[in-house]
């Protein structure tokens, strides 16, 4: 779909996906659709400087994603992460794919309201928005007020009506979602326990996790 002069518009959902599950899916999907998006694509992070270490290889997890997303366009899969030396800061991502993309191209980030708040502890957090628009997933239970730091920002970039992003990058939107309560810690654990994922994970996902032994407690 392309959207005024052409432009394409691409959404990018990074996460340790560990293993990858129906909440992002869902989550995904549904951003996918609501923002009519030319791209999703779900980024894992190599070593993610915010998190413990992942339990399985990036191989493995890069391998389920691929798994999760391979009939499910616009879903799809950058392994730009994976591919670095060095820990993966989303503005080094942001300025990866803006060098690929057209000038008027949009480019939307889109993480939940805790990582929001958390932005101002992020690598070069303010120039993320010279490179891409953030959308922030709104949990309808999630009472908290934006950080002080945050105030001038959100006054300066925010939208009201999230459809209105405009331009390749600068703005800030909010969407409410109800997330499905499902997370990969509770998946790791489940699995460790000898206990079943079905329906938590796509079928071709819990093939992979079964045929290599992943998450098991011996691991
Ligand atoms: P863990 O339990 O290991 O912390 P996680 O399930 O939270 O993992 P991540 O890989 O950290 O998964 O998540 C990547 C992105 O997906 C984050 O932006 C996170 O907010 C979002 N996400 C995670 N779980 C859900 C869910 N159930 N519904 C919607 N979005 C989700």
């Amino acid at each position: 779909m392309n959207h005024a002069g052409g432009a394409r518009r691409i959404g990018i959902l990074g996460g340790t996906f560990d293993p990858v599950h129906i909440g992002h899916l869902r989550g995904a999907l549904e951003v996918a659709e609501m923002f009519g998006l030319d791209e999703l694509r779900l980024i894992p992070n190599a070593r993610p400087p915010h998190r413990d270490t992942p339990n399985c290889s990036a191989q493995d997890r890069l391998a389920m994603v691929r798994l999760a997303v391979q009939d499910l366009p616009p879903l799809c899969v950058d392994a730009r992460e994976l591919e670095r030396e060095r820990p993966s800061y989303t503005i080094d991502t942001l300025i990866s794919l803006r060098a690929e993309l057209g000038a008027d191209d949009q480019l939307l980030l889109v993480v939940g309201w805790d990582a929001f708040c958390g932005l101002p502890t992020w690598h070069r957090w303010e120039e993320l928005l010279d490179y891409s628009h953030i959308l922030v997933l709104q949990r309808p239970d999630a009472g908290t007020e934006a950080p002080q730091a945050l105030r001038d920002l959100l006054a300066a970039r925010s939208v009201t009506d999230p459809q209105a992003l405009c331009g390749g990058a600068g703005q800030i939107a909010f969407v409410w979602q109800t997330p499905l309560e499902v997370s990969a810690t509770q998946i790791r654990q489940l699995l460790a326990s000898g206990k079943s994922v079905r329906f938590l994970v796509p079928d071709a996902v819990l093939a992979y996790i079964n045929a290599h032994g992943l998450y098991r407690a011996s691991n």
